[in-house]
């Protein structure tokens, strides 16, 4: 197995993107710690399937997140591999976004990422081989109107992964993003019917022409293709793939 004892922490993966990206690592042989949150028995079932660890820690919360990394550290050793991907989304024009959405969304899209980032890399230097990826989005390259605070943290994501990349460059250690297009995931699911509320359209409307008119191969994204990209970017042959923003997004930016 090609990551046989590395060790990787993967947040946000306790469902959808992460979820994929944590068994996709944990086939290939990598000592997994799982982050998220969800049904008790449902994470403690999937920990145990991957023979991972799981932490609860809140990524809105930066002594949650060191308190998180210094677990990792302990009980597994020295990251290798991180994966930043927790997310959450809020659709509603500007003027009527909710202060309080657009700092979470902020802190959790964001700020988590630089807190994971600063705390791992470290130990990556200290061994000369780290794998940092990002999930962005396509709307790390390009707006949708209603998600003025994920747009933003996103393009975030796509300028600290390029910031990161250059610092980490001679030390062994890639940061890339990798931005998908529409992923059918809880994070899709929830947001239609704001979406149906905003634009005053039904269900099917939101999938076919708000959500997969954007997407030229008209159909979503599967979290499992984004997982096996994923697992390249962690294999030997990535090492000169960094500071990139990877489009997986059936041609959504192409257009
Ligand atoms: P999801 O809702 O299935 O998963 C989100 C994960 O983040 C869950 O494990 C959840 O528990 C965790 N999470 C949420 N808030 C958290 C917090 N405060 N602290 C710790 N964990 C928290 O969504 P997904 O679609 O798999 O999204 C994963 C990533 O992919 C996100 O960054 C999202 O922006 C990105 N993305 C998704 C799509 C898509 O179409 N689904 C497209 C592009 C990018």
């Amino acid at each position: 197995m090609s990551l046989d004892g590395k060790v990787a922490l993967i947040t946000g993966s306790t469902s959808g993107i992460g979820l994929a990206i944590a068994r996709a690592l944990a086939a290939e042989g990598a000592k997994v710690m799982l982050n998220g949150f969800g049904d008790a028995g449902e994470i403690e079932a999937v920990r145990s399937e991957l023979g991972a660890l799981h932490d609860g820690a809140d990524l809105s919360d930066p002594a949650a997140i060191a308190a998180m990394m210094a677990r990792c550290a302990a009980e597994l050793g020295g990251l290798d591999i991180l994966v930043n991907n927790a997310g959450i989304q809020h659709v509603a024009p500007v003027d009527q976004f909710p202060p309080e959405k657009w700092d979470a969304i902020l802190a959790i899209n964001l700020s988590a990422a630089f807190h994971t980032i600063r705390l791992a890399l470290p130990a990556m230097r200290e061994k000369g081989w780290g794998r940092i990826i990002n999930t962005a989005s396509a709307h790390s390259l390009v707006a949708s109107p209603n998600k003025s605070a994920y747009v933003a943290a996103k393009h975030g994501v796509a300028g600290l992964t390029k910031a990161v990349a250059l610092e980490a460059a001679r030390d062994g250690v890639t940061v890339n993003c990798i931005s998908p297009g529409y992923v059918w995931t809880t994070l899709v699911e929830n947001q239609i019917p704001d979406t149906m509320k905003a634009r005053g359209l039904t269900r099917e409307q939101v999938v076919n022409d708000v959500l997969l008119a954007a997407q030229p191969t008209k159909r979503f994204v599967t979290p499992e293709e984004v997982a096996a990209f994923a697992v390249f970017l962690c294999r030997d042959e990535a090492g000169s793939i960094t500071g990139a923003n990877l489009s997986m997004d059936g041609g959504w930016t192409a257009a």
